[in-house]
Order: structure tokens, then C-alpha cells, then sequence
């Protein structure tokens, strides 16, 4: 049977995880854990040692993206996903303009086109493994797109949209956040989760919001729209002022978030996330186009995340028996997005990964392929 090939140990990737979300916790953040036992873990998050923590996390996120003036750190339960919904009601005034090019940015634009107080959006539409990127069009008051398509492997630029005044743009940082260079001043709302770069647990978001996506929130809060209290942003800002969230968040997530924003901060803050996220990425990229089974899959180089590198397989490659080899090794989830449908692996290569891993990964991959393939 091929998936009792053994890998040799010294090819192997000292940890074997490579998820794109949730990705690799660190032993450290363990530690932390063990270090919160008994003061934070079961405690009320309304008390001091709580909205301590979320205050901390929220300063060395304003530091981590060098926030500019007057600009706020937002967050809430719901994960990333719950962003969508708030955004079609407490932010959108009239009608959004969506760029998709794969799940993650079409799931938003579902949200705003569901939402009956809202105009039809407009969807701008690029294949899988290109980026659509946002155009002018009149009476746009939101241009939303992601940063990083998770499900494809492809990063865009994020540039305010020149000529677009008065409109907000709302970035979808959820696997770039914390992993790759970003002006927060080129975008109003930048969201994101903490279960990728920030190598926690899903379940809470956090927007980085500037004073005229405020603004803009308090304007429709104070409408006749309905807004239900899970998706207000007002409350949101309110409470996020406070240290606090609507409803109880999950410590364990914050605990581990923090640990590794001190460890992203002590080793130099998003310079060096993004070094070693590229160094990754080029290793990754660079193997597969010397490959001749395997290449990446997102053909424009610049637009290839050095995140979450998807890589195309020859069709001599079985995907699923590649990966069932892998994972009986240890080496674990670098499954494609489901959707996508192609015969591809996708490798999470966010700032908790060693990028010797990445090589050794490569190494066994070629191992792998060796010995599976005639
Ligand atoms: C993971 C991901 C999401 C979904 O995040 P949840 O916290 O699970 O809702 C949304 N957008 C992108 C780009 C993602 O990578």
C-alpha cells in the first residue's frame, strides 16, 4: 500500500502542520495558556484581567499596523464571516461593489446582495487564480474585496480607490492580516480573525477602522434601518472602547492571540512577519516551478500569496493519495480549498511556520512523488 511509504525522518518538517486556517498554534501559546489558568481562563471577561487582555491585544495590533490617527481597533464574535452580515447592515448606506475571484470574496458579496434595504451589488468577477481589483462606478459607497483569497492563493494590492470620494473601502484581511506588509491608511475597514497569522482559534473578528467608517456607522445607526444588535457595529465600536464585546468572547482565543502578537512584536512587528511569510513563499514557489509535477497555480507571480501558496499537479499526481501519504506521516492539511476542485495542494505558510519546513515539506513531497508515480 503506498500510504504505508515512511518518510525519512530527516526529510520530514519538524511540524507537520500547514493548515490555511485554523493553522499552527505554537508551544508557546500553550505555555500562555498554562501561564492564564488562574487568572484569566473561566473569569469573567467583565472584569479587569479580561478587558485587560483585549486591551493589550488591541494596542499591539495598533502598534503592529502602525494604526494611523484616529482610526480604532473593533472587535466582536462571529469570526470573520459575521463581518459580512454587519457590514450589509450597519455599514453599506446604498449599494456595494464586490471584487471576486473565489469563495471567500464571493460569500461576501452573497451577504450584501441578500440584504433587502440594499441595491442590487455590483460584482466584479475574475477567474480562480486571478484577481478582479475595484473600478469607479457611480453611487458605490462600499468597494469590498479580499486581500488575500484564502481559497485560491492569490494576494491583491490593496490601493484606495483614486476618484472614490466619500465611499469606504472594506478589505477582507482574514489570512493576510498579521502575515504581509499593509498601509492601513489605503482602507477604512480592515477585518480579519485570529485562527491564521495569528495562529489561534476561529471565533472572534477584528476590524481596524477608520474615523470615516465610523462616521458612517453611527450615520446608519442612527437611521430608521434595522439593525440587529449581533451585527452592530455601533455597539461594536462602543464596546470595543471599553475592552469589552456585546456577548462573552472565547479566552482561550484572546490568550493564545496575544502570545503570538508578543512574539510577532519582539522579533520586529510586521517587517518581520513579512520576511519570513516571502521566505517561505519563495521556497515554496520556487520548488514548484523547477517541478516537473507540480507548478503554481496562480500564473501571475506578483498576485502568488506568500500565505497560502496553492501549487497545480501534474495529472500523473493523485491530490488525494499525495496528501493521504503525507498525512500518515504527520505532515498534515495541505489540502485545496473543497470548492476549487482542482488537483492541487495548498500550503498555510503564515508567520508560525518555519520556513525550513516549508523546504523540508518539498523535500518529502519529491520523496513522496518518487515513489507514487512511474
Ligand atoms: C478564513 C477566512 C474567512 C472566514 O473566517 P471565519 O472567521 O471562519 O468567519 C473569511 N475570509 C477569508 C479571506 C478567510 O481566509
Amino acid at each position: 500500500m503506498s500510504d504505508s511509504l515512511t518518510i525519512p525522518s530527516d526529510l520530514l518538517p519538524r511540524d507537520g502542520r500547514f493548515g490555511s486556517g485554523p493553522s499552527k498554534v505554537s508551544g508557546f501559546q500553550i505555555e500562555a495558556l498554562k501561564a492564564a489558568e488562574s487568572m484569566l481562563l473561566g473569569t469573567s471577561h467583565r472584569q479587569a484581567p479580561v478587558k485587560n487582555l483585549v486591551g493589550d491585544i488591541r494596542q499591539m495590533l495598533a502598534s503592529f499596523f502602525s494604526l494611523p490617527d484616529g482610526y480604532e481597533v473593533v472587535l466582536g464574535n462571529g469570526g470573520s464571516t459575521l463581518l459580512w452580515d454587519a457590514a450589509a447592515y450597519a455599514l453599506v448606506q446604498r449599494r456595494a461593489q464586490h471584487s471576486v475571484h473565489g469563495e471567500f470574496g464571493s460569500k461576501f458579496a452573497a451577504a450584501t446582495l441578500g440584504a433587502p434595504h440594499l441595491d442590487a451589488s455590483s460584482i466584479l468577477q475574475a477567474d480562480a487564480g486571478s484577481i478582479a481589483t475595484p473600478e469607479l462606478e457611480e453611487g458605490i459607497d462600499v468597494y469590498a474585496w479580499p486581500h488575500n483569497e484564502t481559497s485560491t492563493g492569490a494576494i491583491a494590492p490593496v490601493t484606495r480607490l483614486r476618484g472614490a470620494d466619500g465611499a469606504l473601502m472594506v478589505v477582507d484581511g482574514t489570512s493576510a492580516a498579521g502575515g504581509t506588509e499593509l498601509d492601513v491608511s489605503q482602507t477604512d475597514v480592515y477585518y480579519f480573525a485570529p485562527q491564521k497569522n495569528f495562529a489561534s482559534d476561529g471565533g472572534l473578528w477584528f476590524a481596524l477602522m477608520s474615523p470615516a467608517a465610523i462616521e458612517r456607522v453611527e450615520r446608519i445607526a442612527a437611521s430608521d434601518r434595522y439593525i440587529p444588535s449581533i451585527l452592530s457595529l455601533q455597539d461594536a465600536v462602543a464596546n470595543s472602547r471599553q475592552n469589552q464585546t456585546l456577548n462573552t468572547p472565547a479566552i482561550a482565543t484572546l490568550v493564545m492571540m496575544r502570545a503570538q502578537l508578543e512574539w510577532l512584536m519582539s522579533n520586529g512587528g510586521m517587517a518581520f512577519a513579512a520576511s519570513r511569510t516571502a521566505d517561505s513563499a519563495s521556497r515554496l514557489y520556487t520548488w514548484a516551478e523547477r517541478s516537473e509535477l507540480a507548478r503554481p497555480f496562480v500564473g501571475s507571480a506578483p498576485h502568488r500569496s506568500p500565505v497560502v501558496g496553492t501549487i497545480d499537479l501534474d495529472a500523473s499526481v493523485d491530490s488525494a493519495q499525495l496528501r493521504a501519504v503525507l498525512r500518515a506521516n504527520g505532515v498534515v492539511d495541505v489540502d485545496p480549498y473543497r470548492k476549487l476542485g482542482r488537483n492541487q495542494i495548498r500550503v498555510g505558510m503564515f508567520p508560525a511556520v518555519d520556513p525550513e519546513d516549508v523546504s523540508r515539506l518539498t523535500a518529502s513531497i519529491d520523496w513522496v512523488l518518487e515513489r507514487l508515480v512511474d
